[in-house]
């Protein structure tokens, strides 16, 4: 058919599925396995009905105060989005218009080449190198923007604040973005290069670390003219993004601080005792500071512990890429739901 010619085609992100099956273990998205604070919980058994026949604040701005007190910004330095998905698709439509292509690592989040793809922005990756590090080194050429994750999805990898502000202070004339979706888990954050550099961009979301990924809430932190100039974009695109109980319940999250500390605390006990117990069954995996381990068995295939997993209503996350495929990725769930996953790996593995 002759249209077709001017359709815009693309190869779509594909997102880890959601069955729902009653007893299933679900540890495939990276979600977070308690509830949202208790606050928010108040809130939305509270809400107030009759306001959804309004438009929504359209800057989002209550939300966008709390971010800023919270994190000791001004509130020209926060923009937020519709989850973190939604952040970064504007900001690449933003900020990378230039003729050199985007770097970003070869083993990433698996968004970064289809947002590319989408806005026929030129890309280039990066080897992570053979322990899936970031090589500071590989940044250093010509480019039109940069992005990573840090720590990077989805091998759960850290890299030193040194090694973050190296990739900065090499590409000062372009708009560099740090994916922070997991640095509450462990992470040193980036925002205090925020006063040395005007080009950084850092990303964060509701999704994991605050229990909110139903409520599709995510932000970036960055210099006021990075903001002003995302803010255009969103408003020739679409006013009204968020809505208003994500609005509202959004600011509760940020207010129970304690309850966020507590959570993100629990899973990262959670999480270093899962470890133990995996290597001791034969996997290995890069040291995550996140919120899921990225592991291999050093003797049984990759997919074919998915599949027996996945026979168990046990969900987990397998990609059929070169370079991963023979890993699993695995969110750290509660403590039971782990318990459950290593129980039935230990009986799994003696009878392969
Ligand atoms: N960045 C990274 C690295 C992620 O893994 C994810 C989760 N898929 C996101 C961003 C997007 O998360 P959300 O849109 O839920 O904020």
């Amino acid at each position: 058919m002759k249209w077709e010619d001017n359709v815009r085609k693309v190869v779509p992100y594909v997102a880890g599925e959601q069955p729902n099956k009653e007893n299933m273990i679900k540890l495939n998205t990276n979600e977070c396995p308690y509830p949202p604070a208790p606050g928010v919980v108040e809130a939305a058994s509270k809400m107030d009905c009759d306001e959804l026949r309004l438009y929504p604040n359209s800057e989002v701005a209550p939300l966008v105060q709390a971010l800023a007190e919270y994190y000791h910004v001004k509130p020209s330095q926060v923009f937020v989005g519709v989850g973190s998905d939604d952040v970064l698709a504007m900001a690449f439509l933003t900020f990378f218009n230039g003729k050199e292509p985007i770097l970003f690592p070869d083993v990433t989040y698996s968004f970064y080449d289809v947002w590319a793809d989408l806005y026929r922005i030129p890309y280039k990756t990066c080897a992570l190198d053979e322990n899936w590090h970031i090589n500071p080194e590989d940044y250093k050429q010509p480019n039109g923007g940069v992005i990573f994750p840090n720590p990077n999805a989805p091998t759960g990898l850290l890299e030193n604040l040194s090694v973050v502000e190296e990739i900065i202070q090499a590409n000062r004339d372009v708009v560099v973005i740090v994916d922070e979706a997991y640095i509450d888990f462990g992470g040193e954050s980036a925002l205090p290069l925020l006063e040395k550099y005007d080009n950084l961009l850092i990303v964060q979301t509701f999704s994991k670390s605050r229990a909110m990924a139903g409520l599709r809430i995510g932000f970036c932190i960055g210099n006021e003219k990075l903001i002003q100039y995302l803010n255009d974009a969103k408003f020739s695109f679409n006013s009204y993004t968020m809505n208003l109980p994500s609005q509202l319940l959004g600011v509760e999250a940020v207010k129970d601080d304690a309850y966020f500390k507590d959570i993100t605390a629990k899973i990262q006990k959670t999480r270093e005792r899962v470890k133990k117990e995996l290597a001791e069954l034969g996997f290995t995996f890069p040291d995550s500071k996140a919120n899921f381990i990225f592991v291999s068995h050093k003797s049984v295939p990759a997919k074919e512990i998915y599949q027996a997993l996945r026979e168990q209503d046990i969900y987990v996350r397998f990609w059929d890429k070169e370079r991963i495929n023979n890993c699993l990725r695995i969110t750290i769930g509660t403590d039971e739901q782990m318990d459950c996953l290593i129980d039935f790996l230990k009986k799994y593995l003696q009878k392969v």
